[in-house]
């Protein structure tokens, strides 16, 4: 869920200063991303992808794990290269890493010029004049919780798909997480606001919305709502065909949500809701404020009320004190519910977490890289063996692009959020088609197109 990406730029036509927009991370930095953008158009900024014709590079940041923190300090290094030869480019950093490491990165990297936090976006276009103006080097890391998340639906870059952020930051303090450091409190957009949001999307023609918060499924608990409420109220749009949401955390499961997936037909059919471990003792010392036991009953109660709902998985091997045995309750666990995804990572202490200097590393790296990579052979042979037993249903797909192995083929997903790669052209991109599946393997769902599903036999 936090590989690095790097957001295709809006085309630039307003004949300003030039930005080079890139955003890591998870979803949630995608939009902050299409946040950023739309604040910076709207002062008068245009985008390129090209570092030779910037005159801003900006990041979106994530620092969830090293590696995602790596890529940027890379990137910084280069950047101090080119700007040796332009020094009148402007370079900033916004978002988690900002917030986490704030005036420290300025010092480290001479050739940055400004950073912004988690909640400071609102200032990212005001704080790059500044810089570009008096060749200041700014900080802002303290902006207010309730960030505003006005959107410029010009900048969106899918027309049929749209993420919309429901709330921000986490109360909960699992021991290996940097979130609620450098996202904050948890804050609940009022539902108004959300369903005004949504609606001006499905005018836009947006037919997918995709909920994002941090702990989702706790949205509305501070003004006694559930997002259940918000799925009946997303059922009655017109135009609106598919909610998902993401991320949930097993112990904000609530009836109301769980009745209300089963109740409403938008609903997508996948929910990811990650166990982390399936060791007890593990969960303790991760503080993540359940048991296995609890967790597979969480599964059985979902299973009983939404029987073809999926679910997704983040696992993480080689915790502090993660034991053979420990180890062996997480295999079981995996076996059980059979994820539909799973993403495994190894554990890597992560200055700013509680973890951080309390927990001793102690599992060594090639056992950690040794579980990680069994978890990842049971994960493969689980898909194969869902991917088989799926041969010949028709699914209907959101065409979302073309095939980067085959450009003769399209790929899309279900209401299960299973990708599924079929052959199309890529005039059918943001449609709704419907695909018999054949022959699939462990990483990919392929069919074919079926044209009229109700005589797909
Ligand atoms: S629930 Fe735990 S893992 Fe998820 S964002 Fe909050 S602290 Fe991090």
């Amino acid at each position: 869920m936090n590989d690095a990406v790097l957001s295709p730029p809006p085309p630039g036509t307003q004949g300003g200063p030039k930005v080079l927009l890139e955003v890591f991370g998870c979803q949630m930095n995608k939009l902050d991303g299409e946040l950023v953008a739309g604040a910076l158009r709207k002062a008068g900024y245009d985008f390129t992808d090209r570092d030779e014709e910037a005159d801003a590079v900006l990041m979106v940041t994530c620092s969830i794990r090293d590696q995602a923190e790596h890529r940027v300090h890379s990137h910084l290094g280069e950047l101090a290269v080119l700007k040796r030869s332009r020094p009148e480019l402007a370079v900033g950093v916004l978002g988690c890493m900002a917030s986490r490491e704030g005036s420290a990165l300025l010092q480290r990297w001479p050739a940055l010029d400004f950073v912004a936090g988690t909640r400071d976006f609102p200032k990212v276009a005001s704080l790059l004049d500044e810089v570009r103006a008096d060749r200041v080097r700014l900080v802002a890391v303290d902006g207010d919780p309730r960030v505003s998340e006005e959107r410029d639906l010009a900048v969106r870059p899918h027309r049929a798909r749209a993420f919309l952020t429901v709330m921000r930051g986490c109360d909960k303090r699992c021991t290996y997480c940097v979130v609620p450091r450098t996202r904050g409190f948890e804050v609940s957009r009022p539902m108004h606001e959300i369903l005004d949001e949504a609606k001006r999307l499905v005018d836009d023609g947006v037919t997918e919305i995709t909920l994002l918060g941090q702990t989702v499924n706790a949205w509305g608990r501070a003004f006694g709502s559930s997002l259940g409420d918000l799925f009946h109220e997303f059922e009655r749009l017109d135009g609106l065909r598919r909610v998902r949401f993401t991320t949930s955390h097993p112990e904000e499961m609530d009836e109301r949500l769980v009745a209300a997936m089963a109740a409403c037909r938008k609903a997508g059919l996948f929910l990811h809701l990650p166990p982390q471990s399936g060791s007890d003792a593990v969960l303790r010392r991760m503080a993540r404020g359940y048991t296995a036991a609890r967790y597979r009953e969480i599964v059985q109660q979902l299973r009983e009320a939404i029987p073809f709902v999926q679910l997704g998985a983040d696992i993480i091997v080689g915790f502090p004190g993660e034991s053979e045995d420990d180890f062996e309750l997480t295999y079981q666990l995996m076996e059980d519910v059979r994820f539909s995804q799973a993403f495994v990572f190894r554990y890597s202490p992560r200055p700013g977490t509680p973890a951080f200097g309390a927990l001793v590393d102690d599992v060594p790296d090639d056992v950690k890289r040794a579980r990680l990579a069994t978890l990842l052979d049971l994960q493969a042979r689980l898909a194969s063996e869902r991917h088989a037993s799926m041969h010949g249903e028709v699914h209907e797909v959101l065409v979302e692009g073309t095939s980067r192995r085959d450009s003769r083929r399209m790929f899309g997903r279900n209401l299960a959020f299973d990708r599924i790669v079929f052959p199309g052209d890529p005039s059918l991109v943001d449609e709704y088609v419907h695909v018999r599946l054949g022959e699939s393997t462990a990483l990919t769902l392929a069919g074919e197109l079926v044209a009229d599903p109700a005589f797909a036999g």
